[in-house]
């Protein structure tokens, strides 16, 4: 095989290398899920199940590439997945990590479609695209991700203002649209509370803050009511730091699926999300 006259045409793949030390992104994006979410019958702004899907899928992904997927942030029809410097996947082929997670969300996100859609057959096969970014240093990162959430609050918002004035306004939605366009956050918020009595501060941190998925180290005998990820042996040390006091722990990593700001500082500073060198 290797030696046949026909093994010429391996020439023709060109290696796709990502840099050696930069942080990957992965963004994967379902493909006409305009169409695909009213096909489904989704909930207009927002489909929690459907949010709780891609959630699903996403975590699916975190814990089989759980030595190189960092973090993970999802809205709407998209996430992105952060892989650490060092990540050896792939020999770091950019070609190969991207199909590797697009593939395996897309299997996933079909795989669980019952356990979320209980009552709704799946009409045809939904599909992602992929695309995988480079970024030299921590404040990229950082600036990423509130780029994603800051487009996470301006669709919502939006959305939110949009559908109440369809649903519950009873107008068009070339009106809404017409209502809506020039007008700022503070215009819409307003716009929602006086017309609709909709607090935008009271809808749903997942809607508005999109879904966080990061890997914490957690002491095993910590009482928690999600599962274990995984489970290793570790010491931790005492304050004094002596031989005598290193007491042996099991410590787990474990996942946890989170609907909080990531554009402040807290969040990174927490030490749930410190980037790993
Ligand atoms: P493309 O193939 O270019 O990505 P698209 O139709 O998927 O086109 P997007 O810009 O990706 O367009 O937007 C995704 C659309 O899918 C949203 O605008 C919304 O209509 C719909 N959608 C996705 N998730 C949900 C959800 N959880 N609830 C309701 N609608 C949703
Ligand atoms: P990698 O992840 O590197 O691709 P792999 O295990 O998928 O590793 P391949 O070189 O892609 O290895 O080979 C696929 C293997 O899957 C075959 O060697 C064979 O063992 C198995 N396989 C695939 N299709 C069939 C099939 N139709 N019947 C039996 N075995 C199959
Ligand atoms: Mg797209
Ligand atoms: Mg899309
Ligand atoms: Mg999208
Ligand atoms: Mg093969
Ligand atoms: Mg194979």
């Amino acid at each position: 095989m290797a030696g046949s006259r026909f093994a010429y045409v391996r020439d023709f793949e060109l290696p796709d290398p990502a840099l050696p030390d930069v942080y990957l992104v992965v963004r994967i994006d379902g493909k006409g899920f305009h169409k695909f979410s009213a096909a489904h019958n989704f909930a207009k702004p927002n489909d929690a199940a459907a949010l709780e899907l891609m959630n699903c899928a996403a975590r699916q992904v975190c814990s089989e590439l759980r030595g190189d997927v960092v973090m993970a942030f999802g809205e709407s029809d998209e996430y992105s997945f952060l892989l650490k410097k060092d990540c050896q996947l792939y020999r770091r082929r950019k070609t190969k990590i991207t199909t590797h997670i697009v593939s395996l969300f897309t299997s996933s996100y079909v795989f669980s479609w019952p356990s979320y859609f209980p009552q709704t057959r799946l009409l045809q096969p939904p599909s992602f695209d992929g695309r995988l970014v480079e970024y030299p240093t921590a404040k990229h990162i950082r600036d990423y991700f509130a780029w994603r959430q800051a487009d996470t609050h301006v669709n919502n918002l939006y959305n939110t203002t949009f559908w109440a004035c369809v649903l519950r306004g009873g107008v068009t939605e070339r009106e809404a649209h017409e209502r809506l366009r020039g007008t700022v956050s503070a215009q819409k918020n307003e716009m929602l509370f006086s017309e609709f009595g909709i607090n935008y501060e009271r809808e749903e941190a997942m809607f508005r803050k999109g879904t966080t998925l990061v890997w914490t180290q957690e002491e095993a005998n910590e009482t928690t009511t999600q599962p274990a990820e995984d489970v290793h042996d570790g010491l931790v040390s005492s304050p004094k730091g002596s031989q005598q006091n290193k007491r042996k722990v099991k410590m787990k990593r474990r996942l946890r699926t989170l609907h909080v700001d990531i554009i402040g500082d807290a969040f990174w500073l927490e030490g749930t999300a410190a980037l790993p060198a």
